[in-house]
């Protein structure tokens, strides 16, 4: 077996220790006999699964009593319609637009009502986050909407927008668990997990209580309501069962590793040396604006196309995996999330010293 550094946007990398601890448990899960995939999701061995993933999710992010956690289906995707389809009581809701996730909620969300676009950063192909210390916030925006971190651009909102009281909504699918939030800034938070947290088929939502209503648009599909998720705990219907099973065990092992400070910390120690690299080279350069960096994704290029190709290549032959760039940026973008090991950038960076030498 050989596992190589998977630098991979999503699905991407886990902690190799929960991988093989899910192994351990494929066929007997702690004396059941069973497989946790085979198991009732309403057997008590499962209710404990799903109460301790929720407990030690609520633990890691600090999750204030009045906030529900949801584990649902559908991925992020599904939530650009269901945000609007449950929070949209005015029919009016503001988008800042940073990239190719939030410009697809902003267009969907069209489809339930006004969705204003109240500012962007398309203009420099999404490479940085605009100013959001003033936005033009409607009067009857029922939210302001952000993604976080832009997976495809490789920048991250430092601070959250001014949004003049209204209620957050922010898109965290790859900066989830990267480093401590305060939840209470905002009214709901969510990601699909497969970037930084489990196998794709779950995304999770952190809603503010009070948010939680019958009152939704009309037509909304009994499955798209966030009341009737709430009030079963996550088990109106079957869950994503084995995936929230994995998603459990990445969040002890996050707790393991010292919590959210501690993941800061070594991110931050980790971005830096691709980063630092990156400033001085000869060959590669970052796409981004400095001060709206990414610690999950970095996205680079050599300005050759035919270079990023040979490097995309030659760093597969070595071992290094995914590190192609999104088809609207083009070059390379590693993603570094929080099962990279410092020793996966550390050896990316001498792989990319050694082409430099050879190419530049
Ligand atoms: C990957 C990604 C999505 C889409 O996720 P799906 O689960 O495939 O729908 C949305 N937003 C962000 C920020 C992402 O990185």
């Amino acid at each position: 077996m050989s596992r190589v550094y998977n630098f991979s946007a999503g699905p991407a990398v886990l902690p190799e220790e929960v991988l093989r601890e899910a192994a351990e448990e494929m066929l007997d899960y702690r004396g059941t006999g069973m497989s946790v995939m085979e198991m009732s999701h309403r057997s008590k061995a499962y209710d404990t699964i799903i109460r301790e993933a929720e407990a030690d999710l609520r633990d890691l992010m600090k999750i204030p009593d009045n906030y529900r956690v949801l584990f649902l289906q559908g991925g992020a995707s599904q939530q650009f319609a269901m945000i609007p389809m449950n929070l949209m009581k005015n029919r009016v809701a503001d988008y800042i637009v940073t990239g190719q996730w939030a410009k697809k909620a902003w267009q969907e969300a069209g489809i339930y009502g006004r969705a204003n676009k109240i500012a962007s950063s398309e203009d420099e192909t999404f490479s940085y986050i605009p100013d959001c210390s003033d936005l033009p916030v409607s009067e009857e925006a029922d939210y302001v909407y952000i993604c976080e971190n832009n997976t495809i651009y490789g920048t991250k909102f430092k601070t959250l927008p001014d949004t003049k009281g209204k209620p957050l909504v922010a898109d965290v699918s790859s900066c989830f668990l990267s480093e401590p939030v305060d939840v209470s800034r905002y009214a709901l938070i969510y990601g699909g997990v497969q970037k930084n947290i489990g196998p794709a088929g779950v995304v999770i939502v952190i809603i503010r209580e009070d948010l939680i209503t019958e009152e939704v648009l009309p037509g909304t599909p009994t499955m798209l309501k966030y009341k009737i998720h709430a009030d079963n705990g996550s088990l109106y219907n079957t869950p994503p069962a084995y995936g929230i099973y994995i998603c459990g065990k990445v969040f002890k092992w996050l707790k393991k590793q010292g919590g959210l400070e501690a993941m800061k910390e070594h991110n931050e120690k980790k971005a830096k040396i691709l980063y630092d690299f990156l400033d001085e080279s000869r060959l590669f350069h970052g796409t981004v604006r400095k001060e709206d960096r990414s610690l999950m994704n970095v996205p680079f290029v050599t300005g050759n196309e035919e270079l990023d190709a040979k490097f995309v290549k030659e760093a597969k032959e070595a071992g290094f995996e995914n590190l192609k760039g999104h088809r609207s940026v083009g070059g390379m973008r590693a993603s570094i999330y929080n099962a990279m090991p410092m020793e996966g950038v550390e050896k990316l960076v001498e792989f990319m010293k050694k082409f430099e030498a050879e190419n530049a």
